[in-house]
């Protein structure tokens, strides 16, 4: 099933060629990115840190001269501190590259693969990736986020060629790698049912492929936290070929929309206040979902406690502000480079009253359907928050640092975050906004 899926969905990937997984992977790992990559005229050089370079990177480069390939001397960046996605790395992966003349196979989880796919990027050339860890859904998509000049931004490059994923390496990663994963797919839940949403009112349409190859089995991954938890070879291999159809439904579609809505929101803006980032390593980008995911399951359980009636749409429309009181409100919210990003981002998707009203007409009209296929799409946030514990991840504000206080303060600028359209922006031209973020909190919630 899951290898069909991505027999499908490279079929319309326009930037990755194979993907492949499986175990015992690494010593077949050579004649394979050979094979696939093509690039018969230049070396290829190895990039991994001290640990991947042991866990998987020496293996590839025998590999890969065993099969024949000119290899440049590898580069290995140190184990310990961890990685940072500081765009001065990408700098020096990229002159490395250039110099040897060389075609780039990163050994590694995120930061090494963002790292060397926009080294690649920059040089347009194509790279391959072996992953060590199945920690995030990085691996198939393109963009990579990186620190430059203080802030945080995702530059564009493309996808890799090659993405190698052996399952006897991976299962041999520490556990909250595993569990980092498990957050990041997680997020598929509440971000699916924001883009019905989108879909619904004719923002973001529903793509059915990218759909089918994101949420086709993420439900099933998701039921077996605590299998994965005992290092069960069917569920790792489950969540490891879940994070490769969520990046590759983002190459399909040409944008992250298949793979993320607002909880995405809550793990960058935390990302921004840098949090975690003095850890050793440093908290997860799947942690920080984790709990962004569980918020907002828990608002959307409250939004569809309601039902919606004409007069709620009434209401909502006399007491919809004007843009400068939207403006006012940003500007109390947030400061810096941060507010100058939510006003651009809000004004884009910023209604007069009169496309006000034939929105939210049109929500009232199909509210049944609408609202039997979010429930269909969601998990009820105690459960989530169970299954969560059960993987090892985060199911608390204060697993990654924050109080709940926090994360009620967070739901204040992630409405305001991206033009894209979420269940925040709906309850918001509601006029519901700051009455469901209040539920979420009481007595009897997730955190009180
Ligand atoms: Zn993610």
């Amino acid at each position: 099933m899951n290898t069909e899926m991505i027999e499908k969905g490279l079929a319309q990937a326009d930037q990755t060629r194979v993907v492949e997984v499986g175990r015992g992977l690494l010593p077949r790992s050579g004649a394979l990115i050979r094979d696939a990559m093509a690039t018969a005229d230049q070396p290829m050089l190895v990039v991994a840190d001290e640990r991947t370079w042991a866990a998987a990177g020496e293996a590839v480069d025998a590999s890969l001269r065993g099969a024949g390939v000119e290899v440049a001397a590898p580069l290995i960046f140190p184990g310990s501190p961890a990685l940072y996605a500081a765009y001065e790395h990408c700098e020096t992966i990229r002159e490395r590259l250039r110099s040897a003349g060389a075609v780039g196979v990163a050994v590694g989880s995120g930061t090494l693969n963002d790292l060397v796919k926009l080294a690649s990027g920059e040089l347009e050339q194509p790279y391959a990736v072996v992953g060590t860890a199945a920690s995030m859904d990085g691996y198939t998509g393109f963009g990579a986020p990186m620190t430059r000049a203080g802030v945080k931004v995702t530059m564009p490059c493309p996808a890799p060629r090659v993405v190698l994923f052996d399952l006897d390496v991976a299962a041999a990663a520490p556990g909250s790698m595993v569990a980092a994963g498990y957050g990041d797919l997680s997020a598929k839940i509440p971000g699916g049912a924001d883009w019905l949403l989108s879909d619904a009112v004719g923002w973001e349409p529903l793509h059915p492929l990218a759909w089918e190859l994101v949420q086709g089995g993420v439900a099933d991954v998701l039921a077996q936290p605590k299998a994965l938890a005992a290092g069960d070879p069917d569920a790792y291999s489950g969540l490891v070929n879940g994070l490769i159809l969520s990046g590759l439904a983002m190459q399909v579609y040409g944008g992250t929309r298949p793979a993320s809505g607002a909880e995405h929101y809550f793990s960058h803006l935390w990302e921004l206040e840098h949090l975690g980032q003095d850890r050793e390593p440093p908290l997860s980008h799947g942690f920080k979902v984790a709990i962004g995911t569980l918020a907002m399951c828990a608002f959307y359980e409250r939004f569809l406690a309601r039902t919606l009636t004409a007069d709620d749409v009434e209401r909502a429309l006399v007491g919809w502000p004007d843009w400068a009181s939207v403006e006012a409100d940003i500007r109390s919210r947030t400061s810096g480079t941060l507010a100058e990003h939510c006003l651009k981002e809000t004004r884009a998707k910023y209604l007069d009253r009169y496309a006000l009203a034939v929105r939210l007409g049109g929500v009232l009209e199909q509210w049944d359907a609408l609202h039997q296929r979010l429930v269909r799409q969601l998990v009820p946030a105690h459960q989530l928050q169970a299954m969560l514990r059960q993987a090892g991840a985060p199911s608390a504000p204060e697993d990654i640092g924050l109080t709940a206080d926090r994360v009620r303060e967070t739901f204040f600028g992630a409405v305001y975050y991206r033009s894209r359209y979420s269940v925040l922006d709906l309850a918001r031209e509601l006029g519901w906004f700051d009455q469901l973020v209040d539920e979420v909190f009481q007595p009897g919630g997730l955190w009180t």
